[in-house]
């Protein structure tokens, strides 16, 4: 029987391929198979070698074409198998990646399992578009929330944004008005500023700026697209102005 083979989640980073750590340049070039999803941009993917293999299960919002069951059990095969799988995702593994479900499901199974991390979106996106995260004078405490879980309006956000404050929203274009409002009415000011970061560290990147209660009109008048980040704080209206002059700037 074959020898079983490594499982590797590996973290792609943000888009741009400078951005990969060596590690994960180094698993994509020797890949025999690579599992990836949507967000992995084709540049990355062009690292592979000519007899890699390419396994896409590409998730996008409402439409998942292979559930993660089933992403799992293929993982877990093709390492029975006796291949090295690189399954790789956008940004880092274990945020918002499923990252620790397929971990899960490798250990179960008795596959070795090996996670390469990655520049997750967040961090991509801050440096991209000069905002720091955190700031000695504007914000102590930074923490990343999904804007499309399961009841977003039952989750308890309080405290996570305000002065002093960095919340960065992942998968929050489509909730942005109930995103605002929820914000709202725990108590956050609607004048605090924010920052929509689209397709952050890409070639297409726009950075847009306004305040929390235009935010949904922002969004929808600049038509902003996934892949797409909100950052909500003080933080955000510290940029550059060298910068802001490089980006769609949009201040209401
Ligand atoms: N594991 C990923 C996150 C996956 S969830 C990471 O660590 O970055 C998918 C969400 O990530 C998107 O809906 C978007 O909010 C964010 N995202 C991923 N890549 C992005 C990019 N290049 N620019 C802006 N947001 C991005």
């Amino acid at each position: 029987m074959a020898k079983t083979g490594t499982i590797y989640l590996v973290g792609a980073g943000p888009g741009d391929p400078d951005l990969l750590t060596l590690r994960a340049a180094r698993l994509i070039n020797r890949a025999q198979i690579i599992v990836h999803d949507g967000l992995v941009e084709p540049a990355i993917l062009a690292l592979a070698g000519r007899d890699t293999r390419f396994i896409s299960v590409a998730k996008r919002r409402s439409q998942h074409t292979m559930p993660q069951d089933d992403i799992n059990a293929l993982l877990v095969r093709e390492a029975r198998a006796g291949r090295d799988v690189v399954r790789l995702k956008g940004g880092d593994p274990l945020v918002f990646g499923r990252g620790g479900e397929e971990a899960e499901a490798a250990r179960a199974a008795g596959v070795p399992v090996e996670i390469v991390p990655g520049i997750s979106a967040a961090n991509g996106a801050a440096a991209a578009a000069q905002i720091a995260l955190t700031h000695r004078d504007a914000s102590s405490m930074v923490t990343f929330v999904a804007g499309q879980c399961k009841g977003l309006t039952e989750q308890d956000w309080s405290g996570l944004a305000g002065k002093g404050r960095t919340l960065v929203i992942y998968m929050g274009v489509k909730t942005a008005p109930q995103i605002a409002e929820k914000l709202m009415a725990e108590g956050l000011a609607p004048d605090m500023p924010v920052a929509v970061i689209e397709n952050a560290a890409r070639p297409q990147m726009r950075v847009l700026r306004g305040l929390l209660a235009g935010l949904p009109e922002l969004v929808t008048r600049q038509r902003v697209k996934s892949p797409a980040l909100i950052v909500i704080g003080e933080v955000t209206a510290r940029e550059d102005q060298s910068v802001a002059q490089l980006a769609a700037e949009a201040v209401l």
